[in-house]
């Protein structure tokens, strides 16, 4: 089966419909967006013009707004939407009934190679497909809200969606610029809500045995286990009716501590009143000193038990669940990762006390969980446990790779939270500087995913309980770079803050588009930069500037800070990856050896006295006077052309 996906029609123009019309018109498809009324279709179509203009106004469009609206077309008919269109995406309201019947009217009307995709949250795409003639042909594409700013999509099998279905709505996906995770089979909720949803269920289940307060477990989850919201902030945020009626509409039973409030008509912020007073009272109300002694761990274990049985289960790799967990869940870390830190072993040894104590099911141990564990996968300590750590585990933040004319090319690849370094990032960047073979290296190039930052910092979430021990080692990663023999380029797009600056003082060449900021804000944190920032700027700008900048912690514009001397240059956006590509070919055609003494003597002769680093320089002439690329380089001059080094 091959299927070439160009055009789309999205059903249902509310939050979802005109938010994935509004992003697939981005990426360059014609959309068609239908609705059941004209005024209904068009309030989307407004929504997406005043959202564009937004993007626009930041600088986040590529193109002006009316091109993006030219393409895409409004109907309230559903056969015209759908005749000759490649994808139909369903965002209607999440209704088995409704979703049904524009199914089976779509799949009348399309030709019958159009795939036909459900943006449904918590029906199965199966009993949604079963309404059309081509079950193969439909899957789920569950894009989070609000499409234009999340990044995450998961694609969904059904139990008859063919392979290609899936690898086509897959590629789909990454042609708009989101992230895609593959849901294999057509679990309740497929990944991410599954995952997430016992972080706010057990933590009900505590408050129901009072095994501690509202405030305390907040306090835990997010001051101690660095969540972004607590379990019942989260909860009040996304309306506890909608937990309960997804837990009943899977069998689940529902704490009482949210029943009796449903009942109560106390929602969550939209009712002013959930598990906190919204209305005349600040809301979530919370202090690190609160969460000391909550059992974080039951909590946490049965997020793992359920990330478990989707592995075991085929349905996703751990790979995806961290993904989806980080992009569409907003944790700092994914769970499997998570439970591989804490110790399979005692995730399970804590889900069997509950299940012996209360028989409850949800605490009934995954079976590939007990697997892992007899076979003493145990986890990061074993060596192995949801990840294999033989060479070190895989990265997640950081993505390297290495061409054929010998440049590293390094991405901070944490978009999600502006780039922003946790220690396992800080540990990967070291991890991939020290593990690369250096001689096959002619030059690094380090850069932020996304437009948005190079790295906006430390991630701040898990300071309040990191031991001043961990926190202390980022320096060590940072003199990897600042040690690596070969040239580095910080290429810079955005902010360029914190350990981001810190990061781009290591490196050698240092380049950013005029738009971007860089500063080192830790003094507002309470601290001071950690990772060489203070003594490398000193060095570079001499004490009032240091001073100013570490002192009142504002960042500056990348061009004062190439006044400064702290970049190379800054250049328009529209001439920066040319002007980067430029000084990275340049290098990386150059004499390897001898840009290697370069660097080495550059950066030893700085801390030595002028005589032994006169004598530094002289020593690494000399060892450069006997290479071939040193003839080379003479022949070239003489016979005026551009000499070929090869060392
Ligand atoms: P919404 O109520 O904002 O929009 C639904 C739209 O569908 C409305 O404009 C309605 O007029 C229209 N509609 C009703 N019947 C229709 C029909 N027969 N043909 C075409 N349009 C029709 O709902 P939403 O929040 O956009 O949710 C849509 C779907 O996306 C649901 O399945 C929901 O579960 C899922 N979803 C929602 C979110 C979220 O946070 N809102 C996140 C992920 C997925």
């Amino acid at each position: 089966m091959n299927i070439e996906i160009e055009s789309l029609a999205v059903v249902g123009a509310g939050s979802m419909g005109h938010g994935i019309a509004e992003v697939a018109a981005m990426a360059g498809y014609d959309v068609v967006m239908r609705d059941i009324e004209p005024d209904i279709v068009e309030s989307g179509y407004d929504q997406i013009e005043w959202s564009l203009n937004k993007l626009a106004e930041k600088g986040q469009l590529d193109e002006e707004p009316e091109a993006v609206l030219g393409r895409i077309e409004t109907t309230t008919d559903l056969a015209a939407a759908v005749e000759s269109v490649d994808l139909v995406i369903e965002a209607a309201p999440e209704d088995l009934e409704i979703k049904r019947e524009i199914f089976a009217d779509a799949d009348a009307a399309s030709e019958p190679e159009t795939v036909i995709a459900t943006n449904t949250s918590s029906l199965r795409v199966s009993d949604i497909a079963e309404a059309t003639d081509r079950p193969d042909r439909c899957c789920g594409l569950h894009f989070f809200n609000p499409p234009v700013k999340m990044d995450l999509v998961e694609v969904v099998s059904g139990e008859q969606t063919n392979d290609a279905v899936a690898k086509a709505a897959y590629e789909f996906v990454e042609s708009i610029e989101k992230t895609p995770i593959l849901v294999r089979k057509d679990v309740p909720q497929f990944v991410v809500n599954n995952v997430l949803t016992p972080f706010m269920g057990e933590a009900a289940w505590m408050l129901d045995e009072e095994a501690a307060s509202i405030s305390e477990m907040d306090a835990a989850m997010t001051f101690h286990r660095g969540y972004p919201m607590g379990p019942f902030e989260l909860n009040d945020f996304g309306g506890l009716d909608i937990f309960a009626h997804t837990r009943e509409q899977w069998n689940d039973p529902v704490p009482e501590s949210v029943q009796s409030r449903v009942e109560a008509g106390d929602l969550g912020r939209k009712t002013g009143r959930g598990f906190y007073e919204y209305e005349d009272s600040k809301g979530a109300d919370y202090a690190p000193d609160q969460g000391a002694g909550v059992d974080t761990v039951r909590i946490e274990a049965r997020m793992i038990n359920e990330a478990a049985k989707l592995v075991g289960d085929g349905v996703a790799d751990p790979e995806d669940i961290d993904v989806g967990m980080r992009l569409g869940g907003g944790l700092p870390e994914g769970t499997c990762r998570t439970a591989d830190k804490l110790g399979l072993d005692v995730v399970l040894r804590k889900l069997r006390e509950l299940y012996e104590a209360t028989g409850a099911k949800r605490y009934e141990p995954a079976e590939y969980l007990v697997e892992l564990v007899n076979a003493g996968h145990t986890g990061e300590d074993a060596g192995r446990g949801f990840y294999d750590y033989a060479d070190g585990g895989p990265y997640h933040y950081i993505s390297h790779e290495l061409t054929d004319d010998g440049r590293l090319n390094v991405l901070f690849d944490r978009e999600e939270r502006l780039n922003a370094f946790s220690t396992d990032m800080f540990d990967e960047l070291q991890r991939v500087l020290e593990t690369v073979n250096d001689e096959e290296v002619s030059v690094v190039v380090f850069e932020g995913a996304g437009d948005r930052a190079f790295s906006a910092g430390a991630d701040i979430t898990g300071f309040t309980t990191a031991e001043p021990t961990e926190l202390m080692y980022v320096d060590e990663a940072i003199q990897a770079v600042y040690e690596f023999p070969r040239p580095t380029v910080a290429k810079i797009d955005g902010f360029c803050l914190g350990a981001g600056m810190e990061i781009t003082l290591a490196c050698d060449i240092r380049i950013a588009t005029e738009g971007s900021t860089l500063g080192s804000p830790e003094i507002n944190l309470g601290l001071i930069p950690g990772g060489g920032g203070t003594q490398r700027l000193v060095r570079l700008l001499g004490e009032p500037r240091t001073k100013e900048l570490v002192f009142t912690g504002e960042p500056i514009s990348a061009q004062k800070a190439a006044d400064w001397g702290i970049l190379n240059r800054a250049v328009p956006e529209d001439e920066f990856e040319s002007d980067v590509e430029q000084t990275v070919s340049n290098i990386a055609n150059g004499p390897q050896t001898a840009l290697e003494v370069a660097k080495s003597v550059i950066n030893e002769g700085q801390n030595a006295s002028l005589d032994a680093a006169l004598a530094l320089e002289s020593q690494g002439f000399g060892l450069l006077t006997t290479t071939d690329d040193m003839l080379e380089g003479v022949a070239a001059f003489k016979g005026d052309r551009d000499p070929n080094f090869s060392e």
